[in-house]
């Protein structure tokens, strides 16, 4: 019997035996069995700066685990062995973690956060749906690093369980997106990320830009004014490719352009934007420096969401 898998938009239409576009899902006896339930590949220790999430519990450390497999195929993925698994011919190895192991992982380092993320995340969804509300109901908060590629029912189904995501942004149209991920996503990704906002959670997005892909400042600004539609002190990461996978050959962008959107930024209207040249978090009241941060690395702290110059309150900070 075949079967559509109905998690993600690419509805993957799965013959006896089939498994779908991301690798996770397989039609088995006519059965859509999740591959990777509570099997990972990948278990660490990060700062959560590494998410990147540079306002939720800045300087903590957080578990983070993650799977093989994603419904984005993109050209330029650092992970590509374990995302694309199916692609090379280093074989990760899966090992199982219940959800007990995993909590109790987090508790002997002392760690209140956990993090799905490395691969895309969404496509364990059996995981999510069983695991995230026990690691809540032990005081656990949970982190989802994610493409967001996913049809509305399911994510609404996960939210209640979800309290911060960092989310790609990838491109600033569809036929973009459709280059580098090989899925029409970008409509889908923006309506998503505005039903997380209104369901409260904590956002930050990330947008990786890719030499004459992504790259136009034009599109950087109007993607700033949409954020700014949504709220303006949600953060948005910007950062430069690395040439790796299928785009190992493509030209790397100039280390100016980065100068470039700093030298833009103050034009978009976001309280908060990043880039490696810039990763201080600024009082968008006063302007003033509140957190300092290099390589990954909080180097100053604010204790407090009141800005100690200003005494105004820090806008989406939770410390
Ligand atoms: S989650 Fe996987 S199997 Fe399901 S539709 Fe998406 S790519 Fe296909």
């Amino acid at each position: 019997m075949t079967l559509t898998c109905t998690l993600c938009p690419r509805k993957c239409s799965l013959a006896n035996g089939e498994t779908g576009s991301c690798q996770a899902r397989k039609n088995i006896n006519g059965k859509l069995i999740p591959l990777t339930y509570g099997k990972f590949c990948s278990v660490a220790i990060d700062p959560i700066e590494k998410k990147p999430l540079y306002h939720f519990y800045p300087g903590s450390r957080i578990l983070s685990l993650g799977s093989i497999g994603c419904n984005f195929h993109c050209k330029h993925c650092q992970n590509w062995e374990i995302s694309q698994p199916h692609r090379s011919s280093r074989k990760p190895f899966l090992h199982e973690n219940t959800a007990e192991e995993i909590i109790n992982k987090a508790l002997q380092n002392n760690l209140k956060l956990v993090a799905f993320t490395y691969n895309e995340p969404l496509i364990q969804i059996e995981t999510l749906m069983d695991y995230l509300p026990k690691l809540k109901k032990a005081n656990i908060k949970t982190v989802l690093v994610t493409n967001l590629y996913i049809n509305k029912e399911p994510l609404l189904n996960l939210l209640p369980y979800v309290d911060a995501l960092s989310i790609d942004i990838k491109a600033f149209n569809e036929k973009s997106y459709s280059t580098l991920t090989t899925a029409n996503a970008y409509s889908i990704v923006k309506d998503n990320i505005i039903l997380c906002h209104e369901n409260n959670k904590h956002i930050e997005l990330v947008s990786n830009l890719v030499t004459d892909i992504n790259d136009k400042i034009d599109e950087l600004k109007q993607t700033a004014n949409w954020i700014s539609s949504i709220s303006a002190n949600i953060p948005w990461h910007i950062s430069l490719f690395y040439p790796t996978f299928e785009y190992s050959n493509k030209a790397p962008l100039s280390p100016d352009f980065i100068n470039k959107i700093e030298e833009t930024k103050h034009l978009f209207p976001l309280s908060y934007v990043y880039t490696r040249l810039n990763q201080t978090t600024y009082c968008p009241h006063c302007k003033q420096a509140l957190i300092s941060r290099r390589n990954f690395e909080v180097i100053n702290i604010a204790s407090s969401n009141t800005c100690s110059y200003c005494k105004k309150e820090v806008p989406y900070l939770h410390v």
